[in-house]
């Protein structure tokens, strides 16, 4: 459970929100009791939640191992959460030693809990932000003083970009990242959608988005379609945009309806 509440004023109690409620389903302490209600309240309704938590978790790991080999020793890591096991610093410098970090999230019990864990880290940064003001976050200093966009970068929005609601448009937050991103740079996403073979997964991601629906961030399901699109000018490694469960690799468990994908930005697309 966790304890700090009048050392962070900008917490708000009122409501569940998705860093807390997620850390709350990865078996995390830095939650309250509206973030556990909440996680009850998935649990109820889709049981294997938290195992999709985990299973984004590997994605994510699988992900960062790919830039790595890539050669991308740097790492922009948008909502990037209350720190856990398999943080993105953690797994590039198995690889790379060099590799720079700089995360960003809005949420301020996973910016103090992250500040606290990184404070003796060289290379690694936390910025609060909001990826959705891509400006915002390119200019803060924890970013822009960190990160060389002369050269390859690997931008992460993992299971963070459907808190961008339909109307913040989507494709124009991503374009405006890859923007600034030199060729050889990588984007990792992953997304919750109900448009995947498997009803019962459909319905299950529907069943956490109505429960999100009354957290402080909602969360917004996209057809496949719309995350084409948001990937446009990108070229996907393979196996494209597929369930983060079949993102290279093979497990007997059903589909999670969350779709992942890294797109690779070839030096003819940048702009
Ligand atoms: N990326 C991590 C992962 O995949 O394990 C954490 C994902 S967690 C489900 C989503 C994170 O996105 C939360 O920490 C939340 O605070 C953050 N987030 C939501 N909206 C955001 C925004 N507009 N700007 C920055 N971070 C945001």
């Amino acid at each position: 459970m966790c304890v700090v509440t009048d050392e962070h004023p900008g917490i708000d109690l009122s409501r569940p929100n998705a860093a807390r409620i997620y850390d709350y389903m990865l078996g995390g302490s830095h939650n309250f009791a509206v973030d556990r209600a909440a996680g009850e309240a998935m649990l109820a309704r889709f049981p294997d939640a938290a195992l999709a938590g985990h299973a984004n978790r590997a994605f994510l790991g699988r992900a960062v191992e790919l830039c790595c080999e890539l050669g991308i020793s740097q790492f922009l890591d948008l909502g990037s959460g209350i720190p856990t096991a398999g943080n993105v610093h953690d797994i590039a410098r198995r690889h790379l030693p060099d590799a720079r970090v700089a995360y960003v999230d809005i949420e301020p019990v996973a910016v103090a809990h992250s500040r606290a864990v990184l404070a003796d880290q060289v290379g690694v940064t936390i910025t609060r932000a909001d990826l959705r003001d891509p400006d915002q976050v390119l200019s803060a200093d924890g970013v822009r003083g960190l990160l060389d966009f002369e050269a390859p970068v690997a931008v992460l929005a993992v299971a963070a970009l459907h808190y961008v609601a339909p109307d913040d448009d989507l494709p124009a937050v991503v374009g405006r990242y890859r923007e600034v991103m030199a060729p050889g740079s990588a984007l990792v996403i992953s997304h919750g959608s109900d448009d995947v073979a498997d009803p019962a997964a459909a319905a299950h991601m529907r069943e956490l988005a109505e429960v999100m629906a009354t957290s402080a961030t909602p969360a917004y399901l996209r057809s496949r379609a719309r995350l084409h699109e948001a990937l446009a000018g990108f070229d996907l490694v393979d196996p494209g945009l597929v369930d983060i469960r079949r993102w290279r690799t093979h497990s007997e468990l059903p589909d999670t309806a969350v779709y992942g994908a890294v797109g690779l930005v070839s030096a003819r697309r940048r702009r």
